[in-house]
Formats: structure tokens, sequence, C-alpha cells
């Protein structure tokens, strides 16, 4: 591991303004490496670079095509150092390395879907009657940046930067204090595919120093976020005082209803994936499961098993694909979740498994069944952004949607039925982005994804993401006789 990494601005690694922050690694505890930290000045240059790359027209100008090729150059760029990328992820993370190879292969798979929809992006054309020629074309809005969370810091940073850059705009990043080492490679990926210096900039800072600075420059043109609903709050303030869009992404509370028709062999695994990869740090968590009463012992038992079947360990011990789970980000993160746990019980949850914090070097907390939940408490309505699933019973369908729809958030949601009817008919009354019917994460890239409420707005994934990252020109010719 090199012992000090530093920003990419300008197509230049320089020093941060900010001297160095020390990275820890989740799944030992110890130092890392230093990566250097941006001030508001860094930030400056960073996107004062962007916005010349975007007036020069370098990248707005070329043919789609040729833009499209460039991004999925990035994708490929990033499969053929997955093995150099995957230690670094997961040691700076603390996901397990067969994790990390699944990030950064999600990772360019967005590169590969935007880089082919580049070229998809067409305006049309406005009957005005005889005399007039109208259209419509799309353009970049120009410097884009984006504030990434540590959750999946290359996929997370893929997601946006792909349509960003496949639509022609330039971008400054802001990575995660916590997990900024991988996105070097994000940096190497854009110089490698031919990107001009200066469009992409990739920057480590603090968020209350370069994430605010960024979020308030005046040459921003488009801002994307993900995080929590306080910071997200922030950064839409920053946005409306330079009156610029932006995406917001935080996170949720997300409820699946089973159902007594359900297959609850099948739903084992929702609860699997659903709650317990990436140690559960990940904003469209099935943290809640509303239960039918008839089912509930039996589900919550099945639950526990899932659980108990998992090993917690390091992830860099974790190189094969299987029922394991690694680290935390941070001890800080995991103390949190441990934190909120506790206090479930104390207000009359009950532990069916986990709960705590493992007794080894790291950030690593036992895979978690809370049953007895009721949708009264903290931890039925608080994310907890770790590996902690709350049960609720249900008697009535309405009911069941009532306590689904009974939180601030809306990312996703999931309904486990047979019943063709009763499946529609909660998938149209639920207050989500994303609804899944019998299978939890159930789509991909290309399905659009976001918030209803609390959890944001704007939308990430699919088609509908490209029009983010564009601005609708109508140009109207009055023609001679
Ligand atoms: P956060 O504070 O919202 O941070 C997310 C990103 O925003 C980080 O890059 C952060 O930088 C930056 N940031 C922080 N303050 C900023 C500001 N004033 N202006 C601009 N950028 C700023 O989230 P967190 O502290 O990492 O985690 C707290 C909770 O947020 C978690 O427990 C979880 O519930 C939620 N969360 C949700 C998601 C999601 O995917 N929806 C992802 C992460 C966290 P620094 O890292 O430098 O602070
Ligand atoms: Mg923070």
């Amino acid at each position: 591991m090199k012992s000090y990494w530093q920003n990419f601005v300008d197509g230049a690694w320089v020093d941060g303004g900010g001297g160095r922050i020390d990275v820890f690694n989740p799944g030992s505890g110890e130092k890392l490496a230093e990566h250097a930290l941006a001030d508001a000045a860094d930030v400056d240059r960073a996107v004062k670079a962007a916005q010349r790359v975007h007036f020069s027209g370098a990248l707005s100008n070329l043919r789609p095509v040729e833009r499209g090729r460039m991004v999925q150059a990035m994708g490929r760029y990033l499969l053929e150092n997955i093995d150099e990328i995957a230690p670094v992820l997961t040691q700076e993370q603390g996901k397990p390395l067969w994790e990390a190879r699944i990030e950064i292969e999600g990772a360019a798979r967005y590169f590969e879907y935007y880089g082919n929809q580049a070229e998809t992006v067409e305006g049309r054309s406005i009957p005005l009657g005889q005399g007039y020629f109208d259209f419509t074309a799309h353009e970049p809005y120009g410097v884009s940046a984006q504030i990434i969370p540590w959750n999946y810091p290359v996929e997370m940073t893929a997601r946006s930067l792909s349509a960003a850059l496949a639509t022609g705009n330039t971008c400054v990043i802001k990575t995660p204090e916590l997990t900024p080492l991988s996105n070097a490679w994000l940096a190497k990926a854009a110089q490698a595919a031919g990107f001009p210096d200066g469009a992409v900039n990739i920057l480590c800072g603090l968020g209350s120093v370069a994430g605010a600075a960024l979020s308030s420059h005046p040459m921003v043109n488009q801002i994307v976020f993900t995080g929590s609903v306080p910071t997200g709050i922030a950064i839409a303030t920053a946005a409306a005082q330079n009156v610029v869009p932006c995406i917001l992404e935080l996170g949720g509370k997300s409820a699946a209803i089973v159902h007594n028709d359900a297959d609850l062999g099948a739903f084992e695994n929702d609860v699997r994936w659903g709650i317990y990869f990436n140690a559960g740090q990940v904003c469209s968590a099935m943290s809640r499961v509303i239960v039918h009463e008839d089912i509930h012992d039996d589900l919550v038992d099945r639950m526990t098993c899932v659980a108990k079947s998992l090993t917690v360990l390091p992830g860099m011990e974790q190189p094969e694909f299987g029922a394991t789970m690694g680290a935390m980000v941070s001890q800080a993160q995991r103390d949190r979740a441990v934190g909120m746990v506790a206090d479930a019980v104390t207000q009359g949850a009950r532990l069916a498994t986990g709960g705590h914090a493992l007794n080894i070097p790291g950030a690593f907390m036992e895979p978690t069944v809370l049953c007895d939940v009721t949708p009264d408490m903290a931890i039925a309505n608080e994310e907890v952004f770790g590996p902690v699933v709350s049960v609720m019973k249900f008697q009535s369908d309405e009911q069941a949607l009532s306590i689904a729809n009974g939180t601030p958030y809306g990312l996703v949601g999931g309904v486990f039925t047979q019943d063709l009817n009763r499946a529609t008919q909660a998938a149209q009354k639920m207050r989500a982005g994303q609804v899944f019917v019998n299978e939890w994460f159930a789509g991909g890239v290309e399905t659009p994804f976001g918030g209803y409420g609390k959890s944001g707005y704007g939308r990430e994934k699919g088609r509908e993401a490209l029009w983010n990252y564009v601005q609708t020109k109508n140009i109207a010719i009055k023609l001679g006789s």
C-alpha cells in the first residue's frame, strides 16, 4: 500500500492545501495511508479547470458516439485493474474482497451503460405552422459537482460520473474522507480513456470545508449528492443560493411487506442480501420487515438462521464469494448502530440475534435481527446504516401499508406474496421510488432509482438519470418567404 495519495486536479496529481488526512482500515483499526486534503482554494482550481474545459467545447462538441466510447473505455480500465483496486477498496472501506470486486464490476457497468446511451439524447421538432422551423436540443449543464458517500465510493462515483461525461459535462468530485483511496483509479481511467486535463477532477476533503466550498461554488452548474438528510438539506440550500439544480439521494428506511402466502424459503435470500450486503450500509437496504402475524415466528426463526449463518471477519480474509460479512466503515458508524439497537431494546424491542460489537480490533458488528419493534420506536424510523433489520407485525393489508409508508423516507419498498392483485395494489400504494415484488434489489443500472419524500429527488440509473445532466434549449427559426 502506497503511504501517501494525492488529489487529481486539472490532469495533475497534487498535494492539498489542507495538509493530509489519515485513512484507517476498519478491518483492523490500523492506519492505512495518508491522503491529501483539499481546501477551498483546491476546489476553486478544480472548478475553474472544469469550466475551462467545458467552455472549450472539448467534450460538448464531440460527436456523442465518440464521447460514449471514451466513457465505455473508463469501465474497461476499471475491470483491467480490478485486482489492484479491490484490495484497496476492501482495506479502506471494510467490505469483503469479493464484495469489493462486485462493486468495481458494478462501477464498470455504469460506464458501459451510459457510454452506450450517449448518442441517444435526441431532441424533437415542434410544428409551428408554415414559416417556422422549431427544434429542441439537450445541452450539458457544464460543471457537475459530485459529492460521494463512503459506502460504495467507486460505484457511487461511477454512477454520476458516467452519466455526466456521456452527456458532455465536466466534473469535480469530492470523495469521502473515510474512503478516498480507491477513487484514484477513476482519475486514472479518465486519463487512460483520453479525457482532456480538467475534464475530471477528484479531490478528497472534509465535507465541512471542501464539500461546502464545492456545493456553494458560483461556477458549478449542477450538483449530485448522496448521503444523509441533514447534509442534503445543506447542499440544496447552497444550490438554491446559486440557482443550480441538484440531485439528492438521501437514504431510507425501506420496508418489505411479507404476506402469509409468501415463499419464505426464497425470502431468506432477500434477507441475506437486503440487509447484510455491505454490512447493511446500503441506502436501499431492507431495514424493515413487516410480516403477517400468522407467519411471524416462522419468519423470525428463518431470519435468525440467515444472520447466524454469516461469518464476520476482515475483508482481506474473504477472497471468495460466500456467507461472509466484513467490517463497517468506521468504529464511529459501528458504535452508532450498536447504540441504536441498545436504545431499541430499552424501548421494548427484542434481540432475536446479534446486536453487539465483535470483541476484535476493527469496526465489526454482529448481523442483527430485532423483533417486537413497533412503528413508533426510533429504530423503526431512523436509518441505522448497519446490519440491523427491524421486524414488525401486521394483521391487515391496510395496516401493513400504513406502517410501510409511515416514515418520512421513501426510497424503495418490497412486497412478497403469490397474489398478483395484492402485490400490484401494494406496489401502487407504496410511497417509494422503486418497488420490488418478490425479490429485493431486482433491477439494475437500467432501472431508475431515487426517492420519494425525505429520500431525495431526481433519479439516478436508467434513462431517467440522463435528464439530470442536460438542459433543454428550444430553437425557433422564422423562415424567409
Ligand atoms: P454525510 O455527512 O451526509 O456525508 C456524505 C458526503 O457529504 C461525504 O462526502 C461528506 O464528506 C460530505 N459532506 C458532509 N458535510 C458536507 C457539507 N456541509 N457540504 C458538502 N458536503 C458535505 O454522511 P456521513 O456523515 O458519511 O454518514 C452519516 C449518515 O448518513 C449515515 O449513518 C447514513 O445514515 C447516512 N448515509 C447515507 C448514504 C446513502 O447512500 N444514502 C450514504 C452515506 C451516509 P465527509 O466524508 O468529508 O464528511
Ligand atoms: Mg460526515
